[in-house]
């Protein structure tokens, strides 16, 4: 998990990112876009974590706007694993899939194999027009299998 240190480096990006997007560019904004380069598949309660240290004075409904108007502008993408928050992340452009663990919660991003959605049809699609497939692996991660094994060897 990296810091906060290179966020200057990257606030020139997320502005383009927001006018590419038709969005106006205000601080709590670009805070947001930039606490998402760094944190992807983040809630919006650990965003507002991470922008309140940058940007203070920032509120948490602020956060919950700016996103809600990043999803609804493309710019962001929200994934929903059951029991979970709302995530979020800034990769839009692909048709990717996610892992959870179901132990600690990790979230990580793998590639769709087809590549364009819908990478899996239904076996009956009841006349509906099927647009994508979101496909949330549930496992348990490397980490926590490897804890797993050392508690039982205990
Ligand atoms: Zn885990
Ligand atoms: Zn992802």
């Amino acid at each position: 998990m990296t810091s906060g240190s290179a966020i200057d480096a990257h606030s020139a990006d997320a502005v383009e990112r927001l006018r590419g997007a038709g969005l106006r560019v205000t601080e709590p904004r670009r805070a947001v876009v930039d606490a998402l380069r760094t944190r992807p598949h983040s809630s919006a309660d650990e965003l507002f974590e991470v922008v309140a240290r940058t940007v203070p004075g920032t509120s948490l409904q602020s956060v919950y706007n700016a996103l809600g108007d990043f999803v609804d502008a493309g710019l962001v993408r929200r994934i929903e694993p059951a029991g979970r928050p709302g995530l979020f992340e800034l990769r839009v452009d692909d048709n990717h899939h996610h892992l959870v663990c179901s132990e600690c919660g990790a979230v990580v991003d793998v590639d769709c194999v087809v590549g364009d959605a819908p990478c899996l049809t239904p076996s009956d699609a009841h006349g509906f027009v099927v647009h994508s497939a979101e496909v949330t692996f549930w496992g348990v991660c490397a980490p926590c299998t490897a804890s797993a094994a050392s508690r039982r060897a205990s």
